[in-house]
């Protein structure tokens, strides 16, 4: 999917390309520094299509800082699942001390 760019007001200045903040003195402003004075900012972003896979993970869980094994010989215990499975739709469980 390609990256969709929409314009959108600044939320610097909301929009006037100038800013005023109070180190501006009544009747002067300074022109946006986000926005260069232009009162527009761009969003890029892509749309989702749905989640995508990725090739090399066996096993999903949840961080929390305790140790899986590389074979997954306890890793079910500790709440991860295979990753065919959270591609099925399960999710793992919370880790358990
Ligand atoms: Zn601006």
């Amino acid at each position: 999917m390609d990256e969709v760019r929409i314009e959108v007001q600044c939320n610097s200045c909301k929009g006037t390309g100038v800013y005023r903040g109070f180190t501006e003195r009544p009747g002067f402003g300074a022109v946006c520094n986000d926005c260069k004075g232009s009162g527009k900012a761009i969003i890029k972003y892509i749309p989702f299509t749905g989640r995508k896979e990725i090739g090399d993970i066996k096993f999903v869980y949840y961080s929390g800082g305790i140790p899986y094994s590389k074979d997954g010989a306890d890793n079910r215990e500790k709440g991860a699942i295979s990753y065919k499975e959270f591609l099925m739709g399960s999710m793992p469980s919370h880790p358990k001390e």
